[in-house]
């Protein structure tokens, strides 16, 4: 089987840190290709993964460019999709497409009448209401817990193939020692995830935190100086940037709540293994958590609220803790040392594996074939 997989253009494969889809597109091809599906990824030219071919317009990611107006931001989407519309006319030797490209993808895709496409659904489904109302029905749809779907648009939740969770190829790697004493939140610095809320907490409790993950595509707290001393900048006024000035910054505290900007690869790894905690203090109902996935994989206990796909992931008590409110979550947060970070490996390896995410999708792949 051959399936072209498209990441879009907005990071490369494996994203070099912050990276939502790109991370899960890296998870699953070398389980996909390990069961012999030939891959040809559609994705910014700087990737990396190892895959059949590499089709790709911008020769690095576009993630900066998402800050730029709308229609721009569309143009980028457009343009990659193109391409990746003209390569399934060209030829006819894919089986299958893998879409994970917000409502862009879809829409192309199904004008196209070329291969079956099976488009995995990423996002809270209430971000487009309208687009996901009118979800072209000759594409097959997949989402990434079943939270996620029970609040998807009724014709859209029927006609899914259910649910993939996501995955963590650190599932399976063994454990680090030397646990720090800090806790960790990893991921975007944005109102949904919630980082305000951990600051507070930890200051208010006197525990070390460190916020990992970029600012609306910047990455270290020097370039956010850069930035923010120049208003004429476009991202100046931009929501998420206010977001970390305004609610962040005012609990950043000496070595006590870092932000230390988005890290990647070992040193990613290796700040979130040493980690007591991961924190996931979320404001809307997260779709996936590939970082609860991966705090799992880690031994690193989760503990958030109970909201999205959180309760799916973690199993009270045993693998994490979910609490109803910030004062709860505060509670939790002391009683940390009582799970078992091995627990939390094991629930990982049974899961969360890519392995285990593979063989559903193949599943769903022949299922689509056959429908088509
Ligand atoms: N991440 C990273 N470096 C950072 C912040 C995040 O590598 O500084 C990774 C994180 O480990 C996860 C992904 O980026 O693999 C974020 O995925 P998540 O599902 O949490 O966020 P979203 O897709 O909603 O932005």
């Amino acid at each position: 089987m051959k399936v072209l997989v498209n990441a879009g253009p907005w990071l490369a494969v494996p994203p070099p840190g912050y990276g939502g889809i790109e991370n899960v597109v890296a998870t699953l091809v070398p389980a996909l290709r390990e069961r012999g599906v030939r891959i040809v990824l559609a994705a910014a030219g700087s990737s990396t993964l190892e895959v059949d071919e590499l089709i790709s317009v911008y020769d690095d990611g576009q993630f900066a460019e998402l800050q730029k107006p709308y229609n721009q931001v569309m143009g980028i989407a457009h343009a990659h999709q193109a391409r990746v519309a003209a390569e399934l006319r060209a030829r006819d030797d894919i089986d299958l497409v893998h879409d994970h490209v917000e409502v862009v993808g879809p829409s192309v895709l199904s004008a196209l009448g070329g291969p079956p496409v099976l488009h995995t659904l990423h996002w809270d489904l209430r971000k487009h209401p309208a687009f996901y109302a009118a979800f072209p029905p000759s594409i097959a749809v997949n989402g990434v817990s079943e939270s996620q779907l029970a609040r998807a648009p009724d014709a859209l939740r029927a006609a899914s193939l259910g649910a993939v969770h996501l995955a963590s190829p650190l599932a399976g790697r063994p454990a680090v020692a030397g646990q720090g004493e800090h806790l960790v939140v990893m991921g975007r610095i944005c109102g949904l995830k919630g980082q305000h809320v951990a600051a507070r907490i930890c200051q208010k409790l006197g525990l070390p935190l460190v916020l990992a993950g970029p600012v609306s595509g910047r990455n270290s707290p020097a370039e956010l100086d850069v930035v923010v001393q120049d208003p004429y900048h476009p991202l100046h006024s931009h929501p998420d940037v206010r977001y970390h000035l305004d609610q962040v910054a005012r609990y950043l505290d000496g070595d006590l709540v870092r932000w230390v900007g988005a890290v990647g690869g070992e040193a990613r790894d290796d700040l979130y293994a040493s980690a007591r905690a991961a924190l996931f203090p979320i404001q809307w109902d997260e779709p996936g958590g590939t970082a609860v996935v991966e705090a799992l994989a880690l031994g690193v206990p989760p503990v958030g609220l109970r909201r999205g796909c959180l309760p799916e992931i973690i199993d009270h008590g045993r693998t994490g803790f979910l609490a109803d409110s910030e004062e709860e979550l505060a509670e939790w947060v002391l009683r940390v040392d009582e799970l078992d970070p091995e627990e939390c490996r094991e629930e990982a390896r049974r899961r969360f594996s890519p392995s285990v995410m593979a063989e559903r999708y193949l599943e769903l792949y022949e299922a689509v074939t056959a429908r088509a």
